[in-house]
């Protein structure tokens, strides 16, 4: 069994951002709601770059993104530039941890390898659910009676495949003693996932040996004691999962806020390929950042100003809309 890491008695809040894109309003609304919640709470405030896969990075997003969060005056405790007890902060300097979060729960017989294809994974679902991952896995690679696999690194082969390792949520259920997994969301409310049906068994190691996001986020909130994790609404459904592997590796669980998403003025989600709402070019356009961050507060229903000190002295989580925030249509500088 893994044991808890230690980390630092003042829990934190954390901003978590993959780097493969320009980071948008929407994204700059759920960092400063993050880090208004841990300054406001006395809590360290984290950086955690989830860089899993340095291959799926271009060229300069990353430093934009430490650039764009300087500029809106989001500063971090800890992160990546100014280090802190519990780093390395970014995911792809963290892999031999996330190799012993396998172990661990291999160890527990919850994990087993899959040769399926993505197309295979696609033909056999379960219709007509998909998850938010994708279709509901149909367990063609589950074997019938979960066991650890022993040695990871070695396994074997099939149809000149390396396997994935997938997750076996009904194993997990049953050892846990649930039929669901429910957790209250501090700003969501109380949820209830039917994992089993409505999920189904995912992936925590990919075919090219990186771990899945759900292990290396899970174990890193714990590793990095960051105690409250606010993040956005899309994500709510790997909170289920992500608790899951915590509670089966009984580890300490942070609470969770999620906060709606960005909506443009006419309903769309903002991505980051919008390059209209970009950070960065704000930043590079002369867009002043307090007009940025009073644009955030607005929208938020939090106090019309940019003055951040007074943001974290008013600020209370509660009083956040948990729905969708629709921007007002542009200009909006
Ligand atoms: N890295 C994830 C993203 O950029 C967020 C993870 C999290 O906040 O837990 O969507």
């Amino acid at each position: 069994m893994l044991t808890a890491p230690d980390v630092p008695a003042r829990g934190a809040g954390r901003f978590a951002p993959t780097p493969t894109g320009r980071l948008h309003l929407g994204n700059a609304r759920t960092a400063l709601l993050d880090w208004l919640a841990a300054r406001s709470a006395g809590l360290r405030t984290v950086l955690r770059v989830e860089d899993l896969d340095p291959r799926a990075i271009p060229d300069g997003i990353l430093e934009g993104q430490y650039a764009d969060l300087d500029w809106l005056g989001l500063t971090y405790d800890e992160g990546p530039n100014v280090g802190g007890p519990v780093g390395p902060y970014r995911q792809s300097e963290r892999s031999d941890q996330y190799a012993a979060v396998l172990r661990a729960l291999d160890g527990l017989g919850l994990l087993y390898p899959c040769w399926c294809s993505r197309r295979e994974v696609r033909k056999a679902a379960r219709a007509p659910h998909a998850s938010d991952e994708g279709p509901v896995y149909a367990g063609t690679c589950k074997p019938a009676r979960a066991a650890p696999l022993g040695d990871l690194d070695r396994l074997p082969q099939k149809r000149g495949r390396d396997p994935a390792l997938r997750f076996d949520v009904a194993s997990a259920f049953a050892r846990l003693g649930l039929d669901a997994l429910t957790y209250a969301d501090r700003l969501a409310g109380p949820q209830r996932f039917d994992m089993i049906t409505r999920m189904g068994d995912f992936v925590v190691r990919r075919v090219d040996g990186i771990a899945a996001y759900q292990i290396a986020c899970s174990w890193d909130d714990v590793a990095m004691g960051c105690t409250r994790v606010v993040r956005g609404a899309d994500l709510i459904a790997s909170t289920a999962r992500q608790l899951l592997i915590l509670r089966a590796l009984e580890l300490p669980e942070p609470t969770y806020a999620h906060v709606g998403l960005v909506v443009d003025h006419a309903g769309r989600r903002l991505a980051k390929r919008d390059g209209d709402i970009a950070l960065t070019e704000l930043r590079e356009g002369g867009v002043a950042p307090s007009a940025v961050i009073r644009l955030l507060a607005r929208i938020s229903g939090l106090p019309d100003t940019a003055d951040l000190g007074a943001l974290v002295d008013a600020f209370d989580l509660k009083t956040l809309d948990p729905g969708e925030v629709k921007l007002p249509p542009p200009p909006w500088f």
